[in-house]
């Protein structure tokens, strides 16, 4: 993955707009560091077992900081109604936690000379994964996209299935396939499964479950490093020589706690808009969700000013989020606050709105890996309206040509993420502002990939969004 010197395109305020320093996204960007850092931290205390998975994680304390944390930024706002809701995990929910584990190639003397073990770094398992004694050995055989048609060739009984996904975007598209397909290979006697993931870099992906147990995903470089060794040693006759270790251990925990920090804007209605954004994150998370929070907070500062004030009440949301079983944020934010919910006419839901675009380069790495680039832009971003309320997908229109933010050119009621745990909302429109860049989920999301002018791009759309939403007659929004 390659950032290059070359910065984003800057934005150019539309004439007329007043700067609002808090909007700014050099402002906005140190907020996403000071929210990164929290996950960081995570990482450097080992919250999670031997420390090779970290984030802000919902119903540990990293989960709770990155809450405190955006309570104290709506305290600082100037913002007088400021709760801290807890929230109880569901009794009969259970979350698994890899607590270390390893991937390695064993070497073996029919390699040649000189043959040594390999540990794919890259390799993450996935939930529920369990070995039973913590360790397993086992042969390998590739199945490529194992299709029926490929596998009924192959004999998968007893070995470790080695499928490739080349996801087209980010992973969430691939769950389905990686799935039904992991599915067939254990129906088929694999003794578990490696997702060979074909995105950019070497990156861990926590992304995908339930998919042969055991079952890791392997990162680009380490995935075709492994093709690589399983090629040579079809052509060298040794492939039933090549065997992996895996080790494992894994933890599930119950009655977790966990928090939703909500801040309320009075407007000049009663009528509520409700902003969200969630703060729970795998890895660094500096898209998924750091910049979106960053932006609510920025919201949330530049709405508390009185000359702002907005017309209808604005409720800010920094949710738990959806990543922690039995804790989810929206769900748990309806429930302890049904006059909130019932007043509501809209939810925006801000999640992963500010990663820069990467594509494939003209150059490869030294192992033959094709590199992926950053280019002057953002990744693009979908802006789901449930109801598809002509008026509020005009004012999307209204944020590629007034600030240059990369809404897809099809109009989507699509919702996701965040979005499913409002969908007991009826009478309100459900907006999800959302892109699906390829480094979603994995360590490779770190702030050098966030876009500082896509921050200020989105922040200015969406504050031009809640005000003239907020004037716009109730029909308008939900027609
Ligand atoms: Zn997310």
């Amino acid at each position: 993955m390659i950032v290059g010197d070359r910065a984003p395109r800057p934005v150019v305020l539309p004439s007329g707009e007043t700067p609002s320093a808090e909007l700014a996204g050099m402002t906005i960007k140190a907020d996403v560091e000071a929210i990164v850092n929290i996950a960081k931290e995570s990482r450097n205390t080992r919250e999670v077992g031997g420390g090779q998975l970290w984030g802000r994680i919902t119903g540990l304390p990293s989960g709770t900081k990155a809450v405190t944390w955006s309570a104290d930024q709506f305290r600082k706002a100037g913002i007088a109604d400021v709760k801290v809701q807890p929230i109880a995990m569901e009794p009969n929910a259970r979350f698994w936690f890899p607590l270390s584990w390893e991937v390695r190639l064993v070497a073996d003397p029919a390699f040649g000379p000189g043959t040594a073990d390999v540990v794919l770094d890259s390799a993450i398992p996935l939930g529920p994964s369990d070995i039973p004694g913590g360790t397993m050995t086992a042969p390998l055989v590739y199945v490529g996209s194992a299709n029926p048609s490929i596998l009924q060739h192959v004999d998968v009984k007893g070995k470790i299935a080695v499928q490739l996904t080349i996801p087209q975007g980010h992973m969430v598209l691939e769950r389905g396939p990686v799935g039904s397909r992991a599915d067939d290979l254990v129906a088929r006697g694999a003794a578990g499964v490696f997702n060979l993931v074909r995105l950019p870099g070497n990156e861990r992906s926590r992304d995908f479950s339930d998919c042969g147990n055991p079952c890791f995903n392997i990162g680009g470089r380490d995935g075709h490093f492994l093709e690589t060794v399983m090629d040579r040693a079809a052509i060298a006759g040794v492939a039933d020589k090549l065997r992996v270790r895996l080790t494992l251990k894994t933890e599930t925990r119950t009655n977790l706690k966990a928090e939703n920090a909500v801040a309320v804007v009075p407007g000049k209605s009663d009528e509520v808009i409700i902003l969200d954004a969630h703060v729970d994150a795998w890895f660094d998370g500096a898209g998924d969700n750091a910049d979106g929070l960053a932006v609510l907070v920025a919201l949330a500062r530049h709405f508390a000013k009185p000359e702002n004030r907005p017309e209808r009440t604005l409720v800010f949301v920094a949710s738990a989020g959806h990543h922690s079983p039995g804790m989810n944020g929206p769900r748990n934010f309806i429930a302890a606050n049904p006059d909130l919910a019932k007043r509501a006419v809209m939810m925006v839901n801000i999640e992963h709105v500010a990663q820069r675009n990467f594509s494939p380069a003209r150059t490869t790495a030294a192992d033959g890996y094709r590199l992926a680039l950053a280019d002057s832009g953002e990744a693009p971003i979908y802006a789901g309206i449930t109801n598809r309320a002509p008026f509020l997908d005009g004012l999307v229109q209204q944020g590629v040509a007034r600030y240059g933010t990369n809404f897809v050119s099809e109009k989507s009621n699509m919702s996701s993420g965040e979005t499913g745990g409002f969908s007991t909302l009826k009478g309100a429109a459900l907006l999800t502002i959302m892109q699906a860049p390829p480094l979603y989920h994995t360590t490779g999301e770190v702030t050098d990939v966030i876009s500082t002018p896509g921050l200020e791009r989105m922040a200015r759309f969406l504050a031009f969004f809640v005000k003239e939403s907020g004037k716009a007659p109730r029909a308008q929004i939900v027609p």
